[in-house]
């Protein structure tokens, strides 16, 4: 499927500059550096639209796009991990989320994305809790499976998904490469179905 042509809408610092809470949204989130931003913009088939993680200030902003109009969004929720988070921008990070995930009634599902390599980390241990806590439907995507050996990514595809199954009965787990292409199609599936496109 396509998804319809993705427009900026806000970068929000506070919930008072989230947009109305109508319509269906989707909410990416990844730890720094995992890929997230190439990956929607593959999704969205747009060169430049996501900013990377390494933009100043992005770890605490939230970006919205509206997807045709205003009611279909994406959210590009803020990642951290650079070596070391200082405990005051980790805990300002933590009470953002949870304005943001705290009652978001047209929030339909959360993306998480995790490095093929590197999966499981404490951002995304973090990310699964409020998950859960919140009742979201998971959908995760595992980039970079391009530099992974094809045994290895079998192994780590198979492995999450088991261990994700228990809390979440109806996971998504698939392989994702911006530069390959992998698995694209499929998460623009799961996405048009959440904003029921
Ligand atoms: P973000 O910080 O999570 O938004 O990550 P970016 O999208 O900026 O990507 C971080 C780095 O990983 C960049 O150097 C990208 O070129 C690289 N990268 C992103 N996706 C892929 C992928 O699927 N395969 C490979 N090999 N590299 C990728």
């Amino acid at each position: 499927i396509s998804l319809p042509a993705a427009r900026f809408l806000i970068a929000a610092a506070r919930a008072s500059d989230f947009p109305p809470d109508s319509g269906r949204e989707v909410a990416l989130a990844g730890h720094s550096n995992v890929g997230k931003s190439s990956a929607l913009n593959a999704i969205l088939q747009r060169k430049k639209l996501a900013r990377t993680s390494s933009t100043p200030g992005r770890t605490q902003q939230l970006i919205f796009y509206g997807l045709g109009g205003e009611d279909r969004r994406l959210v590009d929720l803020p990642g951290y991990g650079y070596a070391k988070v200082p405990p005051q921008v980790k805990a300002q990070w933590g009470r953002l989320m949870e304005e943001y995930l705290h009652g978001r009634g047209s929030l339909a599902g959360l993306v998480l994305i995790m490095d093929i390599r590197r999966p499981m980390r404490d951002f995304d241990k973090q990310l699964l809790e409020w998950a859960d806590f919140y009742d979201l439907p998971l959908h995760v995507l595992l980039t970079k499976s391009d530099k992974a050996k094809k045994n290895e990514a079998r192994r780590t595809l198979d492995f999450l998904r088991s261990d994700l199954a228990s809390r979440f009965p109806e996971v998504g787990v698939q392989l994702f490469s911006a530069l390959k292409g992998t698995g694209v199609e499929e998460a623009r599936e799961r996405l048009g179905a959440w904003l029921e496109f």
